[in-house]
């Protein structure tokens, strides 16, 4: 159950856990409703934002004393819904309890291919990865040997992009918050390159030196990069002077030092600032003029006008997933219990990989 409204950091005590009991049957006057057993709960950074009362945003606030909702995957018990039926497995809004009755079915997908963990649908298979899918293909129009550079990059959206990118052939950089992070990224996933940016002290000259940004080196490399370029050899970790994509995770000090190394005609996907969910007084960014005088495409989106797309998302992600293209690393918290506890970790970088909560596996 959430508490009350939240003014700063999130705390496990502003959620708290109870009982009640209930009928596992839909009512007879509840017409559509669907009543299921939740085995997934998907824990996502937007979630805080639903616990500010923030007046005018595109998520409704929670309501104190209410259970919360998110996203989950489910198990139907019971329904009046003709599009569904006991024994079906969904994914969509659901309640943070062991058992919901769902009337906004809307927001619900049927569960078709089960030959893949049910847990991916919180994941790969369900929200975060239309986002990954959305902000990568359709907002950064990506191509073959571009720079790509990712941030809060070993979780639920960012593990995605940047395996998406290299499946096209980009090349590929990472920022994350631990040691054991960046050696996820670089040896599971295989990336080109990944730092700590919390070891770093200087986020722009961290990108320089991962980005490999000629432009900041020697006179004399700066002459064998020309004379590559010269004799054909044209890939641009030759000679590169800048990320063509960034996809945004964090905003703050990040997007100020990612602005500085941008390519003239850069993309930024806008995809969520977590790093200032928390804050009371969002940071300010400072070198917005870099977006003018590199002429850089800076697009925000939200993954709900996209679900148009997302049939021809898992064409392209299921095979890929069995074919062990695609590799997806959660989190995986057990009982509803350890919910607060997954959910506030989001903010301190605790989840490695997308954080679920496994309420039940049956
Ligand atoms: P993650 O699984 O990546 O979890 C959040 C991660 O953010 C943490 O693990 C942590 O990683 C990092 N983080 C937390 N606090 C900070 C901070 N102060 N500074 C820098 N990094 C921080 O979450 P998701 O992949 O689910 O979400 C990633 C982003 O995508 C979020 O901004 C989210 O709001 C956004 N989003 C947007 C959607 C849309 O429709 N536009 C839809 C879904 C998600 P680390 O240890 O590396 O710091």
């Amino acid at each position: 159950i959430f508490k009350d409204y939240v003014l700063g950091v999130l705390k496990e005590s502003d959620m708290y856990i109870a009982t009640s009991t209930i009928k596992l049957k839909v009512p007879e006057d509840c017409t559509n409703g669907v009543l299921v057993k939740n085995l997934y709960l998907s824990c996502d950074p937007y979630m805080r934002n639903r616990m500010s009362n923030f007046q005018g945003s595109y998520f409704s606030p929670l309501k104190p004393g209410s259970p919360i909702s998110g996203r989950g995957v489910a198990k139907v018990l019971d329904s009046r819904h003709p599009d569904y039926k006991k024994g079906d497995f969904i994914w969509g809004i659901t309640g943070w309890e062991e058992y919901s009755l769902i009337t906004a079915t809307e927001t619900l997908f049927k569960i078709h291919d089960k030959d893949v963990p049910l847990s991916y649908y919180t994941g790969i298979l369900g929200m975060p990865g239309m986002t990954a899918y959305a902000g990568f293909y359709e907002i950064c129009s990506p191509k073959k040997g571009e720079f790509v550079f990712i941030s809060a990059a070993s979780g639920a959206v960012g593990q995605l992009v940047g395996q998406f990118a290299k499946l096209l052939g980009c090349y590929v950089v990472r920022s994350a918050g631990s040691k054991d992070k960046v050696d996820l990224l670089k040896n599971k996933f295989g990336f080109d390159d990944a730092f700590n940016y919390k070891e770093e002290l200087d986020l722009d000259a961290a990108l320089k030196r991962h980005l490999k940004l000629v432009k900041e080196r020697a006179g004399g490399f700066y002459m064998v990069c020309f004379i590559a370029l010269k004799f054909g050899f044209t890939g641009p970790w030759y000679f590169p002077d800048g990320i063509d994509i960034y996809f945004e995770n964090v905003g703050g000090k990040m997007l100020d030092a990612v602005l500085l190394n941008m390519r003239v005609r850069g993309r930024i996907s806008v995809c969520g600032m977590v790093s200032q969910y928390n804050l009371e007084q969002p940071e300010g960014v400072h070198n917005l003029m870099h977006l003018v005088q590199k002429r850089i495409h800076m697009e925000g989106f939200l993954v709900y006008y996209f679900y148009h797309l997302f049939p021809k998302y898992l064409d392209m992600v299921l095979p890929y997933i069995k074919q062990g293209k695609i590799v997806y690393v959660e989190d995986i918290a057990e009982g509803l219990e350890n919910a607060p506890a997954a959910l506030t970790g989001l903010f301190a970088g605790r989840n490695v990989g997308k954080q679920v909560v496994a309420v039940s596996r049956e």
